[in-house]
């Protein structure tokens, strides 16, 4: 962040500077959650745990997912994994250097760890993940030194509009 507030401002080193740039970063992660929240949106209506996520490279989203296991019988479909397959046929690269990726939920053990392989920048995510969360819950892939990769973590954007989702779903399969 600091390195990036260095290269938007230079000499400009104010504090109202930093926090004009804060502002915007903040509206953007926004923006793409609420896109990560259609893609959770979309796998709620054909009954799969709603979850979503985009990879976004240079400010363009190039990747999008939502949970697919029930659907395809396959138990990696997690959102960001169906995302990074899209997101890695569309540069063809598998390299998903300075991508940055909105979960609605935090990552589970295996999604965290393909994504931090996959060498992205910043991972951002909205609710929670009590049981399985990989990004600082229950364990912290990102800061592990075991990997050489590590992305930063933006934890509670648009928290509450993600969390309600889950449990709206949740509520709805009890009903039927
Ligand atoms: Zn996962």
């Amino acid at each position: 962040m600091a390195k990036l507030l260095d290269l938007a401002f230079g000499d400009l080193n104010s504090a109202i500077c930093k926090k004009y740039a804060l502002d915007m970063i903040d509206h953007s992660d926004e923006q793409f959650m609420v896109q990560a929240l259609t893609e959770a949106q979309k796998a709620a209506q054909i009954g799969e745990i709603p979850v979503g996520c985009v990879i976004v490279k240079d400010g363009e989203i190039i990747g999008r997912g939502h949970n697919l296991r029930e659907s395809t019988n396959d138990p990696t479909a997690h959102a960001e994994i169906v995302a990074m397959r899209e997101a890695s046929k569309k540069i063809s690269n598998w390299r998903l250097e300075g991508c940055e990726v909105y979960i609605t939920l935090e990552p589970c053990p295996m999604c965290a760890a393909a994504l931090i392989m996959a060498g992205v920048r910043r991972i951002v995510f909205g609710a929670p993940n009590r049981e399985l969360g990989a990004c600082g819950t229950v364990w912290d892939f990102p800061n592990d030194p075991g990997f050489d990769n590590h992305p930063l973590v933006k934890s509670g954007v648009l928290r509450e509009r993600c969390e309600k989702i889950l449990v709206d779903f949740m509520k709805s399969l009890r009903q039927q």
